[in-house]
């Protein structure tokens, strides 16, 4: 990786305490994220995989600035962006756009969605009257929406049409960084793909960098470049995408890929189901490796040592004290 990170995310923590007893004291934590890394380059999409609760959303939260890490430091273009003073946070925003899985919940329902899309543009300074509405315009056309749509209120946009307001609102300030969290899960599949080719066109467009999160496998498949596999909290496999699906190394990985609805049948039906159980509660991990109570090659030693992700090939890189 021979490019400057755009986004650097260092042993980034998150613990939500829990309280309880009368005096409802700090009776534990749930370490939703617990000592993650990982970088993002310009015009690339790092996927962030897990099943729910895996601490993924989280992340996302975290490096948004929406929530403060407990641990850990977020750089973004080499600058610290863990501590940010309110006045500053305002300019770093426009940096880092995000795409809600349900873009209507953000959207105010009484303006119109020329409006919606406007509003960071006056907001920030880039345009303002007459120059708002023609960028607005041709955002709109850039989406794949008609320009007349801008009188037009959310409400009367259909889910997938919301979602290209949402990414025309994201571009608007022209980011370096979104964040997509599970941005097409609510779509269905055939306009899940249309989503997906925009966002792709858009990144080769605008030099786009996207942390995107997904708990679904084909739609990791056809938008990352890189692909990082959560469990409980921690990064348990980052790879290429060809080699994550190729060659997984994490039996947990596997797992989740012979789960998947892979697009080829013969080898779908060659990949054996290995996981079994449910995921243990995040409030009361598993010690050692997290995975060790599903994980059909545990040893002795896995219960005791937390695997530390590394390095097994050229960017490959693996928490698994057996690999
Ligand atoms: Fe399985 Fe042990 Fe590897 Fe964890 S460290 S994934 S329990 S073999």
């Amino acid at each position: 990786m021979s490019d400057p990170a755009l986004l650097e995310v260092r042993d980034l923590a998150k613990h939500f305490p829990i309280h309880g007893g009368l005096l409802q004291r700090q009776v534990g934590a749930v370490k939703a994220v617990d000592g993650v890394s990982f970088s993002i380059r310009r015009g690339e999409t790092l996927g962030l995989v897990g099943e729910s609760g895996c601490g993924k959303s989280t992340i996302g939260k975290t490096v948004l600035k929406l929530i403060e890490p407990t641990a850990g430091r977020i750089l973004l273009s080499g600058e610290d962006v863990t501590e940010l003073p309110p006045a500053a946070m305002w300019a770093h925003r426009r940096h880092i756009q995000t795409i809600f899985q349900d873009p209507y919940s953000s959207m105010n329902p009484r303006l119109s969605a020329g409006t919606i899309v406007g509003e960071p543009l006056e907001n920030y300074g880039v345009t303002r009257g007459r120059r708002t509405a023609d960028k607005v315009a041709s955002l709109f056309t850039r989406v794949g929406l008609r320009p007349d749509a801008m009188r037009k209120y959310a409400h009367e946009f259909s889910g997938g049409q919301r979602q290209r307001l949402g990414i025309a609102k994201a571009l608007s300030v022209n980011p370096d960084l979104i964040v997509a969290d599970e941005p097409v899960s609510a779509l269905d599949v055939s306009v899940q793909a249309q989503v997906l080719n925009l966002l792709i066109d858009l990144q080769e467009e605008y030099g786009l960098a996207y942390l995107f999160i997904s708990h679904d496998l084909a739609v990791m498949r056809h938008i990352s470049h890189r692909i990082a596999v959560m469990y409980l909290g921690r990064i348990v496999e980052l790879a290429d995408k060809r080699m994550l699906f190729n060659t997984p190394k994490h039996p947990y990985t596997e797992a989740l890929l012979s789960a998947a609805t892979a697009p080829d049948p013969k080898r779908r039906r060659q990949r054996k189901r290995i996981v079994q159980g449910d995921v243990p509660s995040p409030a009361k991990p598993p010690p050692g490796c997290h995975f060790h109570t599903r994980c059909p090659y545990a040893v002795a030693e896995c219960k005791v040592t937390a695997p530390p992700l590394r390095e097994v090939a050229p960017g490959h890189h693996v928490a698994c004290l057996l690999r």
